[in-house]
């Protein structure tokens, strides 16, 4: 652990020249917290266990330290992988290796990203010229291993990137499989934003002595984050993100549903709205979530309407607005999502929509954060009914008989409601639970409920762990330039 924040630089971390240079280029002034704490101990050969969320600066930390051991004793003979880094999404693997080429771009490191949803064939053809560093989702790699292109017997770096969503996503026996594949000396890095049992079993299954490193996502963005809760009924939701984003003239924004059909919705509900929006999620072909992303990053289209897990790993700086339009049923989630803006040390605003279905959500959010969310008054369609009961749990409401056999499908519901109204601009933290005082977080509901929430929802879990393996061949798998992303 590095003592003196202010003396840390990228030089005192003990990096070469050639790894200066790069970060450099990329317009890196210092350190950030996870890079000053991981990146000393990796090079001593020490197996890492970092908690940090993307958006930490986390890529670096692996990448810097890993690059330098392997330029220091390079093994004669053709090419063999030397480094693995494993990550649950796509997009998160494509980031990674474009970090990999920034970083990397004055040493002879051949690397590649693999994952599913595309042709394998140009994979397999890089993959047989030689690599030194390969970034996988779990599918395409076993299914790489299994057709007998891809040999880790060499590994000398294993990296599990955002452990916990690759749990979430029931790639838990992939993982027990890679390891298998791996040789028993090697150093170990595993990364993760929240640290649940299941992710320290994991840890202690593989990692050696491991240095752990936290850094707690609370600290790193949510005080720069403008949190505003709105309560809303579910058939108002649409009227008002409209309103907000026409109003504050989002240019960029991320706007996140639970569900890809509802994301798919929003996208022609804006669409109806004049306002250009472009949805990602797991059912959309990659060739279609790499078009909506360049689009969104190009500032093409403002608005991206996304699910949590496409949402993954997308890193886009000058996100300004986040909205959570549905409320994650999964606390942890919200973090994730209010992460996406406030990037690189900027600020940024998150709004959360919550209708009388979330509320209990609301509670396991409020909980997990420590503070209540500030209620945002201006909202011309505040409805008192969705502010959390006194004493209400986290977690899933209770649905009453009289709505289970209704379908939301944005008409509102029998319970008097009578139209938008203006709602008097001092009123909206009425029937709110311990009011944050002088407007700082209260703290006194903190912890409370903490493992009220399953930390893998079963949603998540019921994903099945081969969504990869889909052959369409929608794109020539040439998806490693985002592009972007310096500074
Ligand atoms: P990551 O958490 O690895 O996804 O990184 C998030 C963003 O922070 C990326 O856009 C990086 O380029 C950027 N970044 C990483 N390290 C630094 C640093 N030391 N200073 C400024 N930006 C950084």
């Amino acid at each position: 652990m590095i003592e003196d924040d202010k003396m840390t630089t990228f030089q005192s971390l003990g990096l070469t020249d050639t790894l200066l240079r790069a970060v450099e280029s990329e317009g890196y002034e210092s350190p950030t917290p996870v890079q000053e704490q991981s990146i000393p101990p990796l090079l001593a050969g020490r197996d890492v266990l970092g908690v940090a969320q993307t958006g930490t600066g986390k890529t670096a930390a692996f990448t810097l330290p890993v690059l330098q051991i392997m330029g220091r004793n390079k093994p004669r003979g053709k090419r063999h992988i030397r480094a693995l880094i494993l990550s649950p999404t796509r997009e998160l693997a494509a980031q990674i290796d474009e970090r990999l080429g920034a970083y990397s771009e004055h040493m002879d490191v051949r690397h590649r990203v693999i994952f599913g949803g595309v042709n394998q064939n140009p994979q397999v053809r890089a993959l047989q010229r030689g690599l030194d560093v390969l970034v996988a989702t779990p599918g395409r790699l076993l299914d790489l291993v299994g057709q007998g292109h891809i040999d880790l017997s060499r590994i000398e770096f294993f990296v599990l990137d955002e452990a916990d969503r690759m749990l979430d996503m029931g790639f838990i026996n992939d993982i027990k499989k890679v390891l298998k594949l791996l040789p028993n000396r090697r150093q170990n890095l595993l990364f993760s934003a929240t640290m649940p049992k299941s992710i320290a079993t994991l840890a202690g299954s593989f990692l050696n002595d491991a240095v752990m490193v936290d850094v707690s996502p609370k600290e790193m963005t949510v005080n720069r984050i403008q949190q505003k809760i709105m309560f809303v009924r579910k058939a108002d939701k649409r009227r008002l993100i409209v309103k907000l984003i026409k109003e504050q003239k989002v240019k960029c924004g991320i706007v996140f549903t639970r569900t890809k059909h509802g994301a798919n919705r929003l996208v022609k509900q804006l669409d109806q709205s004049h306002i250009s929006a472009a949805a990602i999620h797991g059912n959309k072909s990659q060739g279609a979530r790499t078009k909506a992303l360049a689009g969104f990053k190009n500032g093409s289209i403002p608005i991206l309407v996304a699910t949590d897990i496409a949402s993954r790993g997308i890193d886009v700086e000058g996100i300004t607005h986040v909205f959570n339009y549905d409320l994650p049923n999964i606390p942890e989630s919200y973090v994730h999502r209010i992460g996406r803006t406030a990037r690189a040390g900027r600020s940024g605003v998150a709004y959360a929509f919550c209708d009388d279905s979330e509320s209990g959500y609301l509670v396991g959010i409020q909980n997990l954060i420590g503070m209540e969310i500030p209620v945002e008054t201006q909202n011309p369609f505040h409805f008192e009914g969705a502010i959390p009961k006194p004493g209400q749990k986290a977690g899933e409401m209770k649905k009453k008989s009289s709505q289970k056999n209704k379908s939301n499908d944005g008409k509102p519901r029998q319970h008097g409601y009578k139209g938008p109204r203006r709602s008097n601009s001092n009123n909206n933290n009425r029937g709110q639970r311990r009011k944050p005082k002088d407007g700082k977080p209260n703290n006194s509901n903190r912890g409370q409920n903490k493992k009220s929430q399953s930390q893998g929802s079963d949603s998540n879990r019921s994903r099945n762990n081969r969504n990869n393996r889909s052959r369409s061949n929608d794109n020539s798998g040439n998806n490693r330039r985002h592009g972007g992303h310096r500074r």
